[in-house]
Formats: C-alpha cells, sequence, structure tokens
C-alpha cells in the first residue's frame, strides 16, 4: 500500500512538472524563425513554365517566383533576401515538412484533401483541368479517354480527378511535367491532364499538340504552409502581401508579362 502512494505521488509530480515544462515551451513561430535568419526559403518549380522555371542565366523564374521575391520584400524589407529551392509536385510536401523550405509556391491548388495537412494562404491565382493531346487526336473530351491511357504528373490533382471522371482509364505518371510531356509525343498515351495554364506553357511553340478548350476543375493557386499554430502569423504576413499586390495591380501586370492573365 505504502509503495503503491509513493508510485502514486511520484505519478501527480511528474504530469505537473510535464504540465509546467508544456507552459514554458515557447510556440515555435515560424515568421520569427524566418525573421531571424533574415532570409526566406521558398519551394518553387523549376519545370513549370511559365509559373517556376529556369531563365537562360540560370536564375529562378516564373510567376510564382515573382510573388516569392514579393513576399520577401514585404515581410524583410528586399525582394532579394529570397533563397529557392527547386521542388516537384510530388516532393513539395516532403521538403516543407522536412524544413528545407519555409513555404511552398508550386502552382498548389487549394484542395479539401490537402486543408487537413496544410495551411494555405487566399489564393493568388486561378487555374482549370484540361486535356493536353496531339493534333488530329480522337480525344476531344476527357470521356474520349475511356478505354486509353492518360498523363499524369505525380503528387498533382490531376490522378484522382481523371480516375474519378474515367474509371478504369490507363494512368501513366511522371515526376516531371517535361518527361509528361516527351511522353506524349513519343506516343505512350493519348493526353496529359493537369492545368490549363502549365499545358499551354508545355505546348508553346508546338504546333503538332493541341490544348482542348474544356476545363474540368477550378484549381486555386495558393501559398502552402505546414499546418499548426506556428504558421499563423507566417500565413497572416503572406496574406497581407497577397492582398496589396493584388491591390496595387501588380499581379495582374505579372500575369499579363508571363502570358497567364
Ligand atoms: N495545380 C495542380 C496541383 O496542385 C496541378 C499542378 C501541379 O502539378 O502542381 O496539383
Amino acid at each position: 500500500m505504502y509503495k503503491k502512494i509513493i508510485s502514486l505521488l511520484m505519478l501527480v509530480v511528474l504530469v505537473c512538472c510535464g504540465c509546467g515544462k508544456k507552459q514554458d515551451e515557447p510556440i515555435s513561430n515560424d515568421l520569427n524563425t524566418i525573421t531571424q535568419r533574415d532570409k526566406l526559403i521558398v519551394g518553387v518549380k523549376t519545370d513549370t513554365y511559365p509559373f517556376g522555371y529556369m531563365d537562360e542565366k540560370g536564375h529562378f523564374a516564373g510567376y510564382d517566383a515573382a510573388l516569392g521575391r514579393l513576399i520577401a520584400r514585404g515581410i524583410l524589407g528586399s525582394d532579394k533576401k529570397v533563397k529557392f529551392v527547386p521542388v516537384t509536385a510530388s516532393d513539395r510536401m516532403m521538403k516543407l515538412y522536412s524544413g528545407d523550405i519555409d513555404m511552398i509556391i508550386a502552382t498548389m491548388s487549394v484542395t479539401p484533401k490537402r486543408l487537413e495537412i496544410l495551411d494555405f494562404s487566399e489564393p493568388y491565382y486561378t487555374a482549370g483541368q484540361a486535356l493536353l493531346v496531339k493534333k488530329g487526336s480522337d480525344v476531344k473530351t476527357i470521356q474520349d479517354l475511356k478505354g486509353k491511357k492518360a498523363i499524369i504528373v505525380y503528387g498533382s490533382t490531376s490522378e484522382n480527378s481523371l480516375r474519378t471522371a474515367v474509371p478504369g482509364v490507363g494512368v501513366i505518371g511522371y515526376r516531371t511535367y517535361p518527361d509528361a510531356y516527351k511522353a506524349l509525343k513519343a506516343g505512350k498515351a493519348d493526353a496529359i491532364v493537369s492545368d490549363d495554364t502549365i499545358l499551354l506553357g508545355l505546348a508553346l511553340k508546338d504546333d503538332s499538340v493541341e490544348l482542348l478548350p474544356k476545363r474540368y476543375s477550378k484549381e486555386l493557386y495558393a501559398v502552402a504552409f505546414r499546418k499548426g499554430p506556428e504558421s499563423k502569423d507566417l500565413v497572416r504576413a503572406v496574406n497581407n502581401v497577397i492582398q496589396i499586390e493584388k491591390k496595387n495591380g501588380t499581379l495582374k501586370t505579372l500575369q499579363e508579362n508571363f502570358g497567364i492573365k
């Protein structure tokens, strides 16, 4: 009995100490970390012209990279205070949660599933899913893919929507958009399913492919953060920048410059 009382007392002391420690522990704050580091680290694509790509000088370029620079200017006072880390649709969440990057700006759509594991800014662009086919293809709508094969990029929203729209369709996945494009050109499948603006970027100087006119979804692009209280201030700061740059017309001008308006 005596032993039992001692153990119980020890448990109470342990629990109380634990509680006390938790209350004293500062809640980590990603905005403070960035401010102290004096550099913003952003995951952007390099395979998704005109949102994220490398220009001829080897610099990170595109609408998403431009937004990253605006956010660095808004938070840290200079658009030079940003470091870009290349991400793909399939590794962007991993790089965010491993701490390699502070945020993802990479043609990433807000979806209910992603909202369970990520925090998002307000949207900064709207795209729509579409089909890219070889010119003269008998595929005119997504339903025409029944019994055929289609290409998607891993980690993108199109795999799910394609399988839902056309159950049993053959799906071929690639890690990057240029690989997906090469596969279409090589006749490995009948279409690529992805966002219209990305497909347009792929097909820009190629008369042998065609972006079909129908859109199958509304893809709201937003900046993505680790989910939790540590992101709260950062999300607020990024939303503030997006609101300012929307209001003063900078986002619109950027969209015009990149041909995505
Ligand atoms: N916007 C879609 C997505 O978030 C497709 C673009 C992409 O591959 O990033 O998945």
